[in-house]
């Protein structure tokens, strides 16, 4: 008995095997006959075709609808075969539901823009015939641009800094390297095309400025030709010294004096002896000074004038050992303290010998007095400019300094109190005559 059933059990296993075997077998002739097919069909089948297919050419469906106008809030079975095509070529992402959406007309505007059909988003006759078309081809995205940006100012760096200054350049506002610094000269050349295209002349390179600076519309600088520019284009340019063109240590100008000598005491006092200017600027110092006599204004002092390469290098020294000791700094910390108010050794215009910083003796005030009062009003009659003003900080890289003049000459003097220039700006309209 026992025996028997196991010959039973064995028996149904071994059924099951052969017919397992037999189902294996058909279907692997199915299959083959299957895979033999569809060789016939294509060629050259590979591993993954539907994939390949897609990427290369999409399979184009069996039935092709009949063209007619799709667009925006239709619904339908051919929409959404429309939009299976559009997915399959690329345009659309996400589900084909039959529903003509925005993301579905944006996908028919990208097909329609990159076969060169008007881009309405209407899936009319044209697109869907070319759509449905062996012709129809995959997405390609158009690259995005790099980000512009919508302002550049000062202390700005980089390509776009570089690209505003050749375009600033070509037209004739900027003279200087194209270096992809906005420093000073950037600005003012902005300022000046700015000036002369009717925009807000802030020297910021703000979103309408570019946008006029890039387009047709920007012109080249336009100068007017005065009989004074004439004659300062064949003269010798004023000497600029500024952080941007600092001089050399071995720097000296010619014809210095010792103004504690050469001077006549009762016009003005020499704060300091030895102190020494140029001769040219001192004698026009003397005669400006006389005529303020003229005038009844008196009293008149002279607190520095020509700086040495050294003497600039003690003042900071000086400063720096003050911040140290008064102020328990470092020496790190007191460095860029010191620099804050005192020019690095090379980038004083007292190194030029033609400055001079006039004060009242006896006060620490000068600014409201009738002295400031008169030398702002008649200095430019004999030669001298107020060099830093508030009002062009952003150019000269100091706040204004009431008691500083400049010989420049009157040639150059009268031109710009004029025109209200500052010498960095009259020096930039001077070069680019
Ligand atoms: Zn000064």
């Amino acid at each position: 008995m026992r025996k028997n059933r196991l010959n039973i059990g064995g028996l149904v296993v071994i059924v099951i095997l052969i017919c397992g075997i037999f189902w294996v077998g058909v279907a692997a002739i199915v299959n083959q006959q299957d895979y033999e097919r569809e060789a016939r069909i294509t060629p050259t089948p590979s591993i993954t075709p539907r994939t390949v297919q897609i990427t290369e050419n999409p399979a184009l469906p069996t039935s092709t609808p009949t063209p007619r106008l799709f667009k925006m809030n239709d619904v339908g079975i051919e929409v959404r075969d429309m939009q299976q095509r559009l997915i399959n070529l690329g345009y659309l992402k996400g589900n084909a539901d039959g529903q003509f959406g925005s993301a579905t007309e944006n996908a028919v505007k990208a097909f329609q823009f990159q076969h060169g059909l008007k881009d309405d988003g209407y899936a009319g006759e044209q697109t869907l015939s070319l759509l449905y078309s062996a012709q129809a081809q995959t997405f390609v995205p158009t690259p995005t641009p790099s980000p512009t940006p919508s302002m550049l100012s000062s202390g700005a760096q980089g390509e776009e800094v570089k690209r505003l200054q050749q375009r600033l350049s070509d037209l004739g506002f900027y003279t200087g390297a194209i270096d992809g610094d906005f420093g000073n000269g950037t600005k003012n050349a902005v300022r000046i095309f700015q000036q002369q295209h009717d925009l807000a002349a802030d020297g910021i390179a703000g979103a309408m400025t570019l946008a006029k600076l890039y387009s047709d519309a920007a012109h080249r600088i336009v100068i007017t030709p005065t009989p004074e520019t004439v004659q300062v284009m064949a003269g010798s340019m004023p000497l600029l010294v500024n952080k941007d063109k600092p001089v050399g240590g071995d720097f000296i100008p010619s014809g210095l004096v010792n103004m504690s000598e050469y001077c006549d005491s009762k016009l003005v006092k020499i704060k300091y002896k030895g102190t020494q200017g140029v001769r040219e600027a001192v004698d026009a110092l003397m005669i400006m000074l006389a005529d303020a006599k003229k005038d009844g204004v008196t009293n008149w002092q002279v607190s520095a004038a020509y700086r040495s390469y050294k003497d600039q290098e003690d003042i900071m020294e000086s400063n720096v050992k003050s911040y140290m000791n008064n102020n328990g700094l470092s020496r790190k910390q007191a460095e860029s303290a010191a620099k804050k108010t005192v020019a690095d050794p090379g980038t004083s215009e007292h190194h030029t010998g033609l400055a001079f910083d006039i004060t009242v003796p006896n006060t620490s005030v000068f600014v409201g007095t009738q002295q400031q009062k008169w030398l702002h009003k008649h200095c430019w009659d004999y030669g001298f400019i107020i060099r830093y003003t508030d009002e062009k900080e952003d150019i000269t890289g100091f706040l204004g300094e009431e008691w500083h003049i400049r010989y420049v000459g009157t040639e150059h003097s009268k031109i710009m109190q004029q025109k209200n220039w500052c010498l960095e700006e009259y020096l930039q309209y001077a070069v680019l005559q």
